[in-house]
């Protein structure tokens, strides 16, 4: 029986900050629908016969957005019971679910009426200016309290996120935010580069001029100056974003990364991925051996009809395109590529990739150990350009 994963995208937020370009809505129109919605979907999506979900086990569940905490507490534990009763669990799922900084009252009713053993705080900046700029709904005082408030509400298990590569960011404020964090010793951190997403009001400030974002050689600068600070505080570098105390990686975003394990995406905009049931006896590299199927970001339809071939594109994927995808996430990686996985190619993808790998080992951009071939930090942090090398 196989394990997998279950993510939930709410796609609510209060307002849209100015960088985001994921699917969110502020119209709280439909958030009362919405999670009988998605029980509905769940439902459906267990009586498919040609995906996994009615047979596995689920252990990790990652409530992400949007913003999950707009949801009541009511609405955040009707989810959860459904959600319970409908899918078979492991003994101890890790359950992620993402906070707003803003929605900080809210933390000691999640501890107490739900299973959520982990949370994702979306920190970004400590600084009032800088939370202004990109649109946030919290300032820098409200930040550290919904750290302190986490940790007042027994939460444990907290990653935070920041954002790195803002407008005229010196070292010096970057080194003082990572120090800022620093002090509560959050077992996880996410550090993202700002991002200039299409169709975002950044987009539309850079193109105007009204702001310059920092050229990739202070990025790369900035980065540096994180995965110093991470191993001096402790944490491990284990893909280019994501920065843990020992045994605190996320457990869910890991198994988005080796293009292998199982995950059921539900709600409007959500991702699923699973091999088919028929891929263990295929293995020519071109035949479908794998499905990616992406709900439509439209809540409105998702809230409104039943969940059908309309609400979702699906892709059929071939050896091929899970090795491209293999390489693109397992160079983000510190695991990096792993031998066994590679063996198990067909073979003209097996010599191929082996050829690819010699560059990188003679420049120094990966390291080869008895199970794996390993890229630096340096190589890390260029990973999409390196595995463009490899198709
Ligand atoms: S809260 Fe998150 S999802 Fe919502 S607009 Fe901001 S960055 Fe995007």
């Amino acid at each position: 029986m196989s394990t997998a994963g279950l993510y939930i995208h709410v796609p609510f937020c209060e307002a849209k900050c100015s960088y985001c370009a994921f699917y969110s809505v502020a119209d709280p129109t439909y958030r009362q629908a919405y999670v009988d919605a998605v029980l509905r979907e769940a439902a459906l999506r267990l009586e498919e016969a040609d995906t996994p979900w009615h047979e596995a086990v689920f252990d990790t569940l990652y409530i992400g957005g949007g913003t999950p905490s707009v949801l009541s507490i009511a609405d955040c534990v009707r989810l959860f019971e459904g959600l319970n009763r409908l899918f078979r669990w492991s003994a101890s799922p890790e359950i992620t679910f993402e906070l707003n900084p803003e929605h900080r009252d809210r933390l000691s009713d999640l501890k107490r009426h739900t299973p959520v053993n982990r949370l994702s705080m979306g920190i970004q900046s400590f600084r009032d200016e800088r939370l202004r700029f990109m649109r946030r709904r919290h300032n820098g005082s409200e930040a550290r309290a919904a750290i302190e408030a986490a940790a007042a509400a027994g939460f444990d298990n907290l990653s935070i996120d920041l954002i790195y590569g803002l407008p005229d960011m010196t070292d010096t404020e970057w080194a003082e935010q990572l120090d800022t964090a620093a002090a509560y010793r959050p077992p996880h951190l996410s550090a993202y580069a700002l991002t200039v997403e299409p169709g975002s009001l950044l987009a539309r400030q850079v193109e105007r001029g009204d702001c310059r974002v920092p050229d990739q050689d202070v990025l790369a600068a900035q980065y540096g100056r994180l995965t110093d600070w991470a191993e001096r505080q402790g944490y491990a570098a284990y893909e280019v974003s994501n920065f843990a105390r020992p045994g605190h990686e996320a457990r869910h975003n890991s198994r988005y990364w080796d293009v292998q394990t199982p995950y059921l995406g539900l709600g409007p905009g959500a991702h699923s991925f699973c091999r088919l049931p028929s891929a263990a006896a295929i293995h020519d590299a071109t035949s479908a051996v794998a499905v990616r199927r992406a709900n439509r970001p439209d809540v409105r339809t998702y809230t409104t009809t039943p969940y059908g071939p309309a609400l979702f594109e699906q892709e059929r994927l071939s050896e091929t395109d899970l090795y491209h995808e293999y390489v693109m996430t397992a160079l983000r990686t510190a695991a990096g590529l792993h031998k066994g996985r590679l063996a198990a190619l067909p073979a003209p993808l097996r010599q191929a990739c082996l050829q690819h790998l010699q560059p990188l080992l003679q420049e120094g951009l990966l390291i080869e150990t008895e199970t794996a071939y390993r890229p630096t930090p340096a190589a890390r942090y260029r990973a999409d350009g390196l595995a463009l090398s490899f198709f």
